[in-house]
């Protein structure tokens, strides 16, 4: 194929108006390869044509790039995530002692000085009533009870092996 001055003009001629390099080679009595290859060594400019069926996708084309969501990718979740209004929990009266039960205290780490030892975990009150708490008092190192506790705790033991004996 001989591409004469009057040929390139009619080709980016055509090409300006967006026919296809196939229409553009019938017209010119030329393959659609042609065209292509002429185009490509002229350099003329991809055009926005929407006749993309002859496969004949230059290199360097860039895909079209995947649409980016901008802003928030979530509808919004107003009234699907209402803050849920937990239950609050009956605020215990400040006489009502904590219930967990308290970690023995651990007898091979004694309470350094200045720090406040375990506290006392003797039951005063009737379990179960609000009146009910513990000691509090500072507990003997390595011992549940405070000096006075430990020694009814005992005592207390004593008694109850005697009632049942
Ligand atoms: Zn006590």
């Amino acid at each position: 194929m001989e591409w004469t001055d009057e040929a390139i003009t009619r080709l980016r001629g055509l090409w300006d108006e967006g026919h296809s390099t196939a229409e553009i080679g019938r017209r010119l009595g030329v393959s659609k390869n042609a065209v292509v290859g002429k185009a490509h060594r002229l350099s003329l400019s991809a055009r926005p044509s929407p006749i993309r069926r002859d496969g004949s996708e230059r290199r360097g084309l860039r895909p079209p790039a995947p649409r980016r969501v901008i802003g928030p990718t979530l509808p919004p979740l107003a009234g699907l995530a209402a803050p849920v209004a937990l239950p609050r929990p009956v605020e215990a009266p400040p006489s009502m002692p904590v219930m967990a039960v308290r970690p023995p205290p651990v007898a091979a780490k004694p309470p350094r000085p200045g720090l406040r030892a375990l506290p006392c975990c003797w039951p005063i009150g009737e379990p179960g009533t609000p009146s009910f708490r513990f000691c509090d008092a500072e507990a003997l190192p390595g011992k549940p009870y405070c000096g006075e506790h430990a020694q009814l705790a005992y005592v207390r033991v004593r008694d109850r092996r005697e009632d049942a004996a």
